[in-house]
């Protein structure tokens, strides 16, 4: 049985005794109150997903978080959501379920009709 260990600066779970996200060394077993990161949403897909995680009574906290979007290059602004360690699987199904049932919006770029020019 693999005991899963808590990285409290990442927020997640690891199996390894250094979290693999950070380096940090990691010797608190994971508790079910502690929180770890689910998913980034931009804002928009942040209020379906909360619609439904407050469907399932599973409680949440979601963290603002603005950056660079690498696909557009424009700044994008999202919400990172925590769960409870004992919700976290759940929570998860759930968002591929979002992810897979619905299309991800794709970023909306201004599409620029270009005047027909007449020769
Ligand atoms: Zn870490």
């Amino acid at each position: 049985m693999t005991e899963i260990l808590y990285c409290s600066r990442c927020r997640r779970p690891s199996e390894t005794e250094v979290c693999p996200t950070c380096g940090q060394k990691l010797h608190l077993p994971i508790l079910p109150e502690d929180l770890c990161y689910l998913t980034s949403q931009p804002s928009v897909w942040g209020g379906v997903l909360e619609e439904i995680l407050e469907e399932e009574h599973i409680p949440f906290f979601r963290q603002q978080e603005s950056g660079l979007s690498v696909i557009t290059g424009s700044m994008t602004e999202s919400w990172s959501y925590y769960v409870h360690y004992a919700n976290l699987d759940r929570a998860a199904a759930l968002v591929e379920e979002l992810a897979g049932t619905e299309d991800l919006p794709e970023e909306e770029l201004p599409e620029e009709e270009l005047p027909e020019e007449e020769l």
